[in-house]
């Protein structure tokens, strides 16, 4: 288990292990644009061609995790071209395994979906409302002499099935006849049989060169209770026995899945081919969608979830559609950036760089601006009569007129201790002795002396205030620097969580040196830093679970949906102003 590092004094570096990775970054230069995405041009022609005269997609996940980045696109993709061509999507669960999924995973899948923007026509779909179906389905392939039921024990019917250079070998039961496999499959149902006993496989060919096709499995015993059938079957269909099937109850006109799914394609038409199914819809893949510093497997990110490594399934560093949501993602940035990453069958890695492009793109342009402290000092303006306040205003957005917000200024203040230096470097443009620097929206203050204890902590800054600066330039002189800060009394404590990636190496499932490493040695053990005792603007305290921020020259940061609480807040930060893992 990782535990993050807490501290509570923030060091004026960035944390330790924030800078550690360099990488190239390929940053998008121009705003989103939209690439090149083959399976709209196949979807046009056939609407222009009258193949189709209208499109019906979906999008199946299996429940058995939260849907990851990966899915998003395969949303994008479905609802997506659904809603451009005023098509329908529908929401179908791919539910033929009983054992690993959960409601849960229902539940979350379908609040992804529609935080996302998209709704599916019509009601959720099961798989497994077409269980009765597709035990006819498999009836009438017994019925036409094209299934039968083998006996082969699950290690014999693997040794029958030959490999990828050999053929395999024809079951001893293959040649049953009609009545005995209808009889043993209708035994099969009622329960009879052990699991592993018995299976009941289509009849196709066991010297194909594709392994799919060699007599495969339509249904296996299986004595487990289903979240949607209960224990109304013991046997289930199997995912390639389902899913074209499936396709073609619902009408799909074009049903679009990744390229892993290429070699079962065959299998897929042979079905339509082989029952009398109401429609014969089309298979069409696409890759896969690979970030990196990310895993998107279901099985690594409940691995992850399970062993601790990360808080829950929605952590903000996961990347679960509800994790990036919960950072302060907003749907847009993620159909942006599905639109930027296009729809191809060639692959690749995509650079998370771009999808970091894609959620600044939409805060800078959307998010409200606010200042917040993280590593408070204390200023006292000696000069500033005692017991005044002034109210300033501050325009929310710099472009936008998103309206104002209002920021007591008195006699004490909070800044960042990281904008004053004793003896500053070259070129710094914060505060030193002697020094001026604006305060943000405020006056021009300098340092005039700085108050330590023993150890050379710094307490407090003693500071004056030129009363004629406010919203305008002072006489005769320039100020190069500007600071944000918040008042002292009226700033609201808060707590603020700096994310970063969640694996230290590019390819999770290799370490610097390229070679093969288990993905949980690659966790990077800075990828959560919390510091406490932050100064929030007084407005922020109306912040709305979810809602992002501009924290001026900080970041992008949002308020936690599940950890803050009014008097406690909390803050994520979705991402950092600037691209720095390159540059720092
Ligand atoms: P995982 O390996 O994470 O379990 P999966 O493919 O088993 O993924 P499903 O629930 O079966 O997950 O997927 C639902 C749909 O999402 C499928 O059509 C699948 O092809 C698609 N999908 C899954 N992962 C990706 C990905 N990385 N990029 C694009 N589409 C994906
Ligand atoms: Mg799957």
């Amino acid at each position: 288990m990782i535990s993050p590092l807490y501290i509570l004094a923030y060091p004026c570096a960035q944390p330790a292990g924030v800078h550690l990775f360099k990488d190239i970054m390929s940053k998008p230069e121009s705003s989103v644009t939209v690439a090149a995405n083959f399976l709209r041009t196949i979807i046009q022609e056939d609407l222009e061609s009258g193949k189709h005269g209208s499109v019906v997609t979906r999008f199946p996940p299996e429940p058995n995790g939260y849907l990851h980045i990966g899915h998003a696109k395969s949303i994008c993709l479905n609802f997506g071209m659904a809603k451009e061509f005023g098509g329908v999507c529908h929401l179908r669960f791919d539910d033929t395994n009983p054992e690993k999924e959960e409601q849960e995973y229902i539940d979350s899948i379908k609040d992804d979906i529609h935080w996302l923007g998209f709704d599916w026509d019509g009601p959720v779909r099961y798989a497994s409302d077409y269980f009765e179906q597709l035990y006819d389905w498999a009836i009438h392939l017994i019925k036409t002499g094209k299934a039968f039921v083998c006996d082969l024990s699950p290690e014999e019917g693997r040794e029958y099935r030959g490999s990828l250079t050999e053929p395999g070998k024809n079951s001893p039961f293959r040649e049953r006849s009609i009545e005995e496999n209808l009889d043993l499959f209708q035994r099969m149902r009622a329960g009879e049989f052990a699991e592993g006993e018995r299976a009941l496989r289509a009849k196709i060919d066991m010297a194909s060169p594709n392994m799919n096709m060699r007599d495969p499995v339509l249904y296996r015993i299986r004595h487990a209770e289903h979240h949607q059938t209960g224990d109304k079957w013991c046997i289930y269909p199997s995912y390639d026995f389902t899913h074209g099937q499936s396709d073609a109850i619902e009408l799909i006109t074009h049903s679009m899945c990744t390229l892993e799914f290429e070699d079962h394609r065959p299998l897929y038409e042979w079905f339509l081919d082989n029952l009398p199914v109401p429609a014969k819809p089309r298979q069409y893949e696409f890759a896969r969608l690979n970030l990196n510093y990310t895993v998107t497997s279901k099985r690594k990110l409940k691995q992850l979830v399970d062993e601790g490594h990360v808080s829950a399934w929605d952590d903000p560093r996961m990347s679960t559609i509800s994790g990036f949501r919960r950072r302060g993602y907003t749907p847009a940035s993620i159909r942006n950036f599905c639109d930027m990453i296009g729809v191809n069958r060639a692959g690749g890695i995509v650079d998370l760089s771009m999808l970091e492009f894609c959620i600044r793109e939409d805060l800078d342009a959307n998010a409200s601006r606010a200042m917040c402290v993280l590593n408070p000092v204390r200023v006292v303006i000696t000069n500033y009569p005692e017991g005044q306040t002034e109210q300033l205003e501050l325009p929310r957005h710099p472009k936008t007129d998103m309206g104002t917000r209002t920021l007591p200024f008195s006699r004490e203040i909070y800044i960042d201790a990281c904008d004053y230096e004793d003896e500053p470097p070259k070129g710094y443009k914060r505060l030193s002795p002697g020094v001026e620097v604006r305060l943000r929206g405020s006056y021009v203050i300098r340092a005039d002396e700085a108050i330590r204890d023993t150890d050379g902590t710094l307490l407090e800054l003693r500071c004056s205030y030129d009363p004629d600066t406010l919203g305008k330039n002072p006489e005769g002189r320039k100020v190069k620097g500007v600071i944000h800060w918040v008042p002292a009394a009226e700033s609201v404590e808060c707590e603020v969580r700096l994310y970063d990636r969640l694996f230290k190496e590019p390819n999770p499932d290799k370490n610097a040196e390229g070679e093969d490493v288990h993905f949980l040695e690659n966790v990077n053990p800075d990828s959560l830093v919390v510091l406490k005792g932050c100064r929030a603007e007084p407005s922020l305290a109306d912040a709305q679970a979810g809602e992002g921020f501009q924290f001026e020259r900080e970041g992008y940061f949002c308020l936690d949906s599940k950890d803050s609480q009014p008097g406690a807040l909390v803050f994520n930060r979705t991402v950092t102003l600037r691209d720095s893992w390159g540059a720092k």
